[in-house]
């Protein structure tokens, strides 16, 4: 570390490559971490400097601090570079911006992000921009629905709170042979546990709210593109006047340095739990692909090298008296919005209501939890008295 470091094409492990990628001490008199640069202006020494242009022009368009992170995802994930939002949902709306034209056509999995399916109904839509929702067990059979003005196809894998695994390679090709360009959604997994670039899709997109940022203090959304995509992410960025201020920069590179650690807590204890949860009387079926009996469990182990600490249950029929009882009085769990954070979470969640070609009609209530970094132990003691009161509340087991 005493020279810069690149990673290369050296085959560190995952914890290793967190660690070292994007690391130059010597730039910042060999402090650990990179000074936060805080600036809108960027001074330039002379006119004829202001000709010719210099590294750093203005605040918006770049600065020390934004690029060391960028450059630190950019080797994780093997792209050809990375720009940084202010959220998740931006980086998916910069994603589709890039690519759509006037009369274009997106592919978009049913089980997307709901507010990435909001963007699509409310801004592509009124741009003259049409999206079709695939079922996302469509597999090859998406070269049915690939059009001659399709210009992005987006996956999501596992699916936003069911947790359906496409068959990524199989869509991939479909769309390749038809040279329409694939971006992902690889917040669940994180590149530590899948690398989209690697799978053929040129674009990989993150809330880096969840896992990198990974303490629920900061918004954070990263794109990071192949080659063939980068033009038209980097310019549209610039364009856009898209940018995520210093301070959270710095917070997500910060948790980007134990990313590994963490994920590997929040995996095994996820798996514990959902583990037990399969066990338990009062649960009809738990939706995690890193579980043997789940459905999307034989493409998840081809693809995936791991899982992350959120999944979904459904519980046997009972009231909705009975979901509050459950949840309005667990002690470590709390009940909000997002994850990824070291904190556990549950929410009550229904989708059927948006999903236009698929059906989601689960048998009882859904329930979406985020495994923290507390002790399995203690979460499962939480929530087996969160089933008890479920069970006095009317709930079936
Ligand atoms: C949370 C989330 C987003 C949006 O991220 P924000 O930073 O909240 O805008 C996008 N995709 C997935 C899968 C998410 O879970």
């Amino acid at each position: 570390m005493s020279k810069d470091a690149t990673l290369g094409n050296k085959h560190y492990g995952p914890g290793t490559r967190v660690v070292a990628a994007g690391r130059k001490p010597m730039d910042h008199h060999g402090f650990v971490n990179p000074p936060v640069y805080h600036g809108s202006t960027v001074l330039y020494p002379d006119v004829a400097t202001m000709k010719t242009g210099q590294k750093y022009a203005y605040g918006r368009r770049g600065s020390p601090t934004m690029e060391s992170l960028e450059v630190a995802l950019t080797e994780l994930e093997g792209g050809r570079g990375t720009k940084l939002v202010g959220s998740g949902l931006a980086a998916i709306a910069l994603t589709f911006l890039s690519f759509v034209r006037a009369n274009g056509h997106v592919l978009v999995p049913d089980n997307v992000y709901q507010p990435s399916r909001h963007y699509c109904e409310t801004v592509l839509k009124r741009l003259g921009i049409s999206t079709t929702y695939y079922d996302p067990l469509i597999g090859a059979g998406i070269a049915d629905l690939i059009q001659d003005n399709t210009q992005l196809l987006f996956l999501e894998a596992p699916g936003s709170q069911t947790f359906e695994m496409p068959d990524i390679e199989a869509i991939v090709t479909a769309a390749k042979a038809r040279d329409v360009t694939v971006a992902m959604d690889n917040t669940w997994a994180t590149p530590l546990f899948f690398r989209p670039l690697d799978h053929g899709i040129d674009v990989a997109v993150y809330a880096g709210t969840k896992y990198l940022v990974g303490h629920s203090d900061a918004m954070m959304g990263t794109v990071t593109a192949n080659a063939d995509a980068w033009r038209p992410i980097h310019d549209t960025w610039g364009a856009s006047g898209l940018v995520s201020g210093p301070d959270d920069i710095y917070l997500a590179q910060r948790g980007l340095r134990t990313m590994d650690i963490r994920l590997q807590r929040h995996m095994a204890s996820a798996l514990t739990i959902a583990r037990w949860l399969e066990g338990r009387g009062e649960v009809s079926r738990v939706l995690h692909p890193g579980l043997e009996s789940d459905p999307g469990h034989e493409l998840w182990k081809r693809d995936f090298s791991g899982s992350s600490g959120l999944f979904s249950l459904i519980l046997k029929p009972g009231p909705q008296e009975a979901v509050a009882a459950l949840l309005d009085n667990l002690e470590l769990f709390g009940l909000g919005y997002s994850w990824g954070g070291y904190e556990s979470l549950a929410i009550p969640f229904d989708c059927s209501s948006y999903r236009s070609t698929t059906k989601f009609e689960p048998e009882g209530p859904a329930l979406r939890l985020h495994i923290g970094l507390e002790d399995p132990d203690d979460l499962i003691a939480d929530l087996e008295a969160g089933l008890d009161r479920w069970r006095e509340a009317g709930g079936g087991s």
